[in-house]
């Protein structure tokens, strides 16, 4: 069937429409200018420290770069690539000497550089130290990493909501460390863990790129928006926490939306000649301790006494004092501890949460968003009084 050509427009509707246009271009607001879109800035991330030796491949055709910044190599692919420092401060690459104490490999078309069995998208730095040793950094911008940390700190399956909420968090904490003097930004829970291109990167890209740019914001300016599994109950004041000044959007708030979390209550039993051990306390056991709690019952701090002794510490402090030499079942996932029971030898600990507990709660993002909140409404409810800006 032969398609019907549309009507040819009359002369009054041309005019009509000329009119709308002219009426329209009035209407706009005189100053229109747009600002520039800014681009997000450059992350470097520490893969790997003081090695003798690194080891890379590319599964596509890439460059190298020298330390004075002129292209030394390229190549259509490298199945294995194997970097040292060399005795007069240079490193070498396949056994090929390049000049200076840094080396800049560069993908194109979409290649991947792949180190330690994790895919990297954008570039890989090599540094030599002093003692000829070699660190790695993936160069990238701040968005791509935050794609790359989405679903490392936060699981695929959570709702679309908390994750969009995930990501603000993400990029915020990261651009925090960047601002307060951070060179570089650790792959582990240090910082955030950052897994590269990891599996279900087209979600954790399509999400970060729904809130490109956004960021939390305090008084005008970022803050490091902590997050953590489980609060259990409650979020720390970081100000108690950590010390340090208080934040107003980390003071805490009430929060039983993390229940579905497998470790929101948990209860570990802890020997009380091991506390003495690890605290390293003169002789003689643990007889008690005084927690300082905040208004949610989280403890802040712990005095522990014995015979002639008494040790101070935070409770956050006291977990990692605990945690470094202690099996994976034993462990505190938390400083949270509600109740303390002594029993023979023993002190029973009933805990809640998982994590430092400050800021936003994973578990309870997933919980408000299964209620049907938002992602603007999740970071309000834990980053009270913060608002969200767009910087690029
Ligand atoms: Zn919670």
């Amino acid at each position: 069937m032969k398609p019907t050509p549309p009507p040819r427009p009359t002369l009054l509707a041309v005019l009509a429409s000329a009119f709308a246009l002219v009426a329209l271009t009035w209407s706009l607001p005189t100053c229109s200018l747009v600002k520039p879109a800014l681009a997000p800035p450059e992350v470097r991330v520490l893969l790997a420290k003081e090695r003798p030796s690194l080891e890379l491949s590319a599964d596509g055709p890439y460059e190298v770069y020298d330390g004075r910044g002129k292209l030394v190599a390229r190549g259509e692919r490298m199945g294995r690539g194997v970097l040292r420092g060399t005795r007069h401060g240079q490193i070498e690459l396949n056994g090929v000497v390049c000049t200076g104490p840094t080396l800049q490999l560069r993908p194109l078309s979409g290649t991947r550089f792949q180190f330690a069995d994790t895919d990297y998208p954008g570039d890989l730095l090599v540094l030599q130290s002093t003692t000829n040793e070699l660190s790695v950094q993936n160069v990238l911008d701040l968005e791509t990493y935050v794609a790359g940390v989405l679903l490392s700190e936060m699981p695929s399956y959570f709702p679309r909501e908390a994750l969009l909420a995930q990501s603000i968090a993400a990029r915020s904490y990261a651009l925090w460390q960047l601002q307060n003097g951070q060179s570089h930004l650790l792959a582990t829970q240090s910082h955030q863990v950052y897994g590269g291109t990891g599996p279900r990167q087209s979600l954790a890209r399509e999400i970060v790129q729904s809130t490109r740019g956004q960021i939390l914001e305090s008084q005008g300016k970022p803050f490091c928006a902590f997050f953590s599994s489980t609060c259990g109950g409650a979020t720390g004041d970081v100000h108690r926490v950590y010390s340090g000044a208080p934040q107003p959007p980390l003071t805490g708030v009430a929060c039983d939306h993390c229940k579905d979390s497998s470790l929101y209550r948990w209860q570990r039993e802890l020997s009380l000649s091991e506390i003495g051990r690890r605290l390293a306390v003169p002789r003689g056991s643990v007889e008690n301790v005084y927690l300082q709690r905040d208004r949610f019952g989280r403890p802040s701090r712990m005095r522990w006494t014995g015979k002639g002794w008494e040790k101070q510490l935070s409770a956050l402090d006291f977990r990692y004092t605990w945690n470094r030499e202690a099996a994976k079942d034993e462990q505190l996932p938390s400083a949270f501890f509600r109740e303390l029971d002594w029993k023979d030898g023993v002190l029973v600990v009933d805990g809640a949460g998982f994590g430092h507990g400050v800021g936003m709660c994973q578990y309870g993002a997933a919980g408000l968003a299964k209620a049907g909140h938002s992602y603007q409404q999740i970071l309000q409810y834990y980053y009270q009084g913060a608002q969200t800006v767009r910087r690029w």
